[in-house]
């Protein structure tokens, strides 16, 4: 509960004060606050931060080294100029959301928001999935782009949907639609992958309305994998929040689908790729021994017995972790 307050706190506080939560009737200004809440918004300075610390302590959110291209602006060529005229845009609307599917039932590893070490926006989320996977339309609509982009989203998607959103689906393997193609919610549109900016298999996921990148969590509940309610009120001022973000509810069902899907998220006791600077570690299997291992993993028998307290001549087992760096 402690968590959950601090989270509504951020919400308002991101908010720069002026926007409740999305789901209440309309947003707030500054004055119209309740004493509890400006109380709460004069202790906010450092908030952010903790909330962060807070939802990476929970889900160990990737940032991705992928400083998506915004296709919208920079990466758009002469059939996918952004078509809308900002000045066009209503202030709100009324989208109809209730006939959909969850483009890929993978957890969130990157939510949306503003990446400070990339100094940008991370402009929908990511969403882990497995190279090959199917990947599905959200919403009923027609396939406006199939294109690539090497140096953002890799093979992508933009759907046109019939409720007026648009959604964008990155570093797909392979398509399996056709421009101007017509598809409906559920239909299969591409194979998962790892193409353009991206350091893993993932799913980048964009829901738009007239150009606005809406966070898609607070269309989606990724948790529950479901919508939020039937009906998504888009509002210039509040577009960027997610709602009801629950991210111990988002913790436990990300560990339910790693749990459920090994393939897609290996045990990390048996990966030894990876660049990072911290320990790694190595599963035994049947038939190894450790100046295989060493060999295998750029290491010596030496600094293997070191790092794991045994000796040359100890017996390992099947199923033994060995720390490997
Ligand atoms: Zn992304």
């Amino acid at each position: 509960m402690h968590f959950l307050k601090k989270t509504a706190i951020a919400t308002l506080v991101i908010a720069a004060g002026i926007a409740a939560w999305a789901d209440e009737p309309a947003y707030r200004l500054p004055g119209q606050h309740s004493q509890q809440s400006a109380d709460l918004l004069a202790n906010q300075e450092h908030m952010d931060e903790i909330i962060n610390l807070e939802i990476n302590n929970y889900l160990n959110y990737v940032e991705e080294e992928e400083p998506e291209f915004d296709i919208y602006t920079e990466g758009w060529d002469s059939r996918s100029v952004n078509p809308y005229d900002p000045n066009k845009v209503p202030q709100t609307a009324t989208i109809d959301v209730s006939n959909f599917c969850m483009p890929h039932p993978g957890y969130l590893t990157s939510p949306y928001g503003y990446r400070k070490r990339f100094k940008r926006m991370h402009k929908g989320v990511d969403l882990k999935l497995n190279i090959g996977d199917t990947v599905r339309a959200a919403f009923d609509g027609r396939v406006r782009i199939i294109n690539f982009e090497r140096k953002g989203y890799g093979n992508y998607v933009v759907l046109r949907h019939t409720n007026d959103l648009e959604t964008v689906y990155g570093h797909l393997s392979a398509f399996l639609v056709e421009q101007d193609q017509y598809v409906k919610a559920g239909d299969p549109i591409a194979l998962g992958g790892n193409t353009g900016r991206s350091t893993g298999p993932h799913l980048h996921f964009e829901t738009r309305y007239m150009g606005y990148a809406i966070n898609p969590a607070a269309i989606f509940d990724f948790a529950n994998q479901t919508v939020h309610t039937d009906t998504y009120a888009f509002d210039k001022n509040t577009y960027q929040e997610a709602r009801f973000f629950d991210a111990k509810a988002n913790a436990e069902y990300a560990a339910a689908y790693r749990q459920a899907h090994p393939a897609v998220y290996p045990a990390k006791t048996s990966t030894t790729s990876g660049s990072g600077s911290g320990p790694k570690y190595y599963t035994v299997k049947k038939g190894d021994s450790l100046s295989r291992i060493a060999s295998r993993n750029g290491t010596t028998v030496n600094k293997l017995c070191r790092l794991n307290g045994i000796k040359s001549t100890s017996k390992i087992q099947p199923g033994q972790r060995l720390r490997i760096k």
